[in-house]
């Protein structure tokens, strides 16, 4: 092997725009028979809209409703967290984190928060279990389609429930056509519900992903990753890092997402894409075949 080989290839992978940590990462690129995709903030664009927005019941009111929320969603990276916040604004209601006593990230659920007193999660269908009342999906979530649906608990009760949608990337459908036409089979992987994953692989065209997992917890992500290995050979997890860093790791070449990642996703990772042009990742692999070969 050619250290200047290996270098010059490096050298061309960042020129496209993708970080690869070393000659022995893009060997493995070269390697690769299937990939991971998460579905927030990677296949789709984690830019999301509030569809929906209501209060539930009359212990609060919406203004209160929206100060809370937005106030410790602003303490959160998550590509949820800044469409609620920007929701709470549009209605001349900015959030104060530093009101914000206590903050947890709940992996795969949503977060938790202290403020004014009041304890709170924000979250997918799992924080209803967090409320101690009778928390029945409200009649008003069930003809909702394709989107994410969220929850307010406030001191054990269900105060609050919202909609959220969002598209997946320009390219998204094109890259796993490509890794298709190379051989390379592709997966989804969400910590979102089926719904959103569906919705998803709708605009995707349908068929191109082999398996779609949906309602996944951090380590979930970990053993189906660990399985995808075991059944298809040499994987690849492109994550934003939003509960997927341990994923990343796991993965024979993890690829977090430079512009839209989390910090500690670009760590764990072997390779980062500096751009949201998610097309980057069959041609990182392409370039690694090539690697291989003029490196062998
Ligand atoms: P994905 O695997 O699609 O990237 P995540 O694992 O990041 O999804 O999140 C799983 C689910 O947890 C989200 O779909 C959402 O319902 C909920 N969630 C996570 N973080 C937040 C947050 N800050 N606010 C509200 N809900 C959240
Ligand atoms: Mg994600």
């Amino acid at each position: 092997s050619t250290p200047v080989a290996t270098f010059c290839a490096l050298l061309t992978a960042a020129r496209m725009g993708v970080l690869v940590k070393g000659g022995d990462v893009l060997e493995s690129l070269g390697e690769i028979k299937a990939v991971a995709f998460d579905k927030t903030g990677t296949i789709t664009r984690g830019e999301f809209t509030v569809d929906m927005f209501d209060v539930v019941g009359h212990k609060v009111q919406m203004s209160h409703l929206l100060y809370w929320i937005s106030s410790i969603e602003s303490k959160s990276s998550h590509p949820m967290a800044a469409a609620l916040v920007e929701h709470a604004q549009s209605k001349s209601i900015e959030p104060k984190p530093e009101c914000v006593a206590e903050f947890r990230v709940l992996p795969g659920e949503g977060i938790y928060g202290e403020i004014d007193g009041m304890r709170i999660y924000v979250g997918n269908k799992r924080v209803l279990a967090r409320g101690s009342s009778c928390q029945t999906v409200p009649e008003r979530m069930n003809g909702l389609k394709g989107v994410s649906m969220g929850y307010v608990i406030c001191d054990g009760d269900l105060v609050g429930v919202f909609s959220l949608s969002d598209d997946c990337r320009t390219g998204a459908a094109e890259a796993i056509r490509e890794l298709a036409s190379m051989g390379i089979s592709s997966v989804l992987l969400t910590g979102d519900i089926a719904e959103a994953a569906m919705h998803a692989q709708e605009q995707l065209g349908g068929a191109l992903l082999e398996e779609v997992h949906s309602e996944l917890f951090p380590e979930d992500k970990v053993r189906l990753v660990g399985a995808l290995k075991a059944r298809a050979g040499p994987t690849m997890m492109v994550g934003d890092g939003m509960n997927d860093a341990p994923a990343l790791a796991t993965a024979d070449v993890g690829v977090s997402m430079g512009i839209s990642g989390s910090a500690a996703a670009m760590e764990t990772s072997h390779a980062t894409l500096m751009s949201s042009d998610i097309l980057r990742v069959p041609e990182a692999v392409r370039l690694g075949r090539r690697a291989r070969r003029t490196i062998a």
